[in-house]
């Protein structure tokens, strides 16, 4: 199989919140109890039980409303740090699927509460969600269980606007480019989120915190890692 990715086209989104309960729904995770905190988005976060989350931003903008819905999961690194750190501190939780890329989270694995903080506080776009009770981790799987066997994942399948898109690299990288092309004419800000590092290629058309305070990672924090993934690579040739 290919090395894969997601294109999730934010401008195509209506934040109806099917790829949020399709997600639920294939991984049989319960739902999460929520209270009316005045915000549409819900529940709150991402969780160990919510790997899909379809955030809603209310700004105004221009002395006008303006909604910005962003499907967030995780982005399935091509280095990831939360690998990179777990590994680092011996937690054997996290794997990378060679051929599609994608990065899997075994949540029969116990971590303590501290090795989880210095893996969730590695990932630049907070995704990885941890159970007190369980001492697992977990994330979105890629829906590793349906892509073995041909199928879509589950999000993307469910999506009935075109904005989850999936499959190989190159052609979801080259799909982004062309779609960014189209909006670019119209919205000078449309930009790729981060797309050389990960494997979800996020289009927005506006500043990138206005849609999540984690949309897009700061250039220096990935810089940063990269001289860690170095040096892991190193310390890896030399031991
Ligand atoms: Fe790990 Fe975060 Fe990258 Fe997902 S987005 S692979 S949780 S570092
Ligand atoms: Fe959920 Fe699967 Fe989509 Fe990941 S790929 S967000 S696990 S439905
Ligand atoms: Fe947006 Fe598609 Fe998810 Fe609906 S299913 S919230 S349109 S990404």
């Amino acid at each position: 199989m290919a090395d894969k990715s997601f294109f999730i086209d934010t401008t195509k989104c209506t934040a109806c919140r099917g790829c949020q309960i399709a997600c639920k729904q294939w991984n049989m995770n319960p739902g999460t109890k929520t209270v009316q905190r005045g915000s549409h988005q819900n529940p709150e976060d991402l969780s160990y039980y919510t790997f899909k989350l379809v955030r809603f931003s209310e700004l105004e903008v221009d002395g006008k409303p303006r909604w910005y819905f962003f499907p967030d999961q995780c982005r399935h690194c091509i280095q990831p740090p939360c690998w990179i750190i777990a590994e680092s501190i011996g937690v054997k939780a996290i794997s990378k699927d060679a051929s599609t890329g994608a990065v899997l989270y075994d949540p029969k694995v116990k971590v303590t509460a501290d090795q989880f903080k210095q893996i969730r506080s590695a990932c630049p776009w907070d995704i990885p969600r941890w159970d007190e009770k369980t001492q697992g981790m977990a994330k979105c799987t890629m829906c590793f269980d349906r892509i073995k066997e041909g199928l879509l994942p589950a999000c993307v399948k469910t999506c009935p606007t075109g904005t989850m898109n999936f499959g190989d690299r190159e052609k979801m990288l080259e799909m982004a480019q062309q779609r960014l092309r189209e909006v670019s004419a119209i919205y000078p800000k449309a930009q790729l989120l981060n797309h050389d590092f990960h494997r979800a290629i996020f289009l927005v058309i506006d500043e990138p915190d206005r849609y999540h305070k984690f949309a897009s990672a700061d250039t220096t924090i990935i810089g940063a890692l990269g001289n860690l993934i170095n040096a892991e690579k190193v310390s890896a040739l030399a031991g």
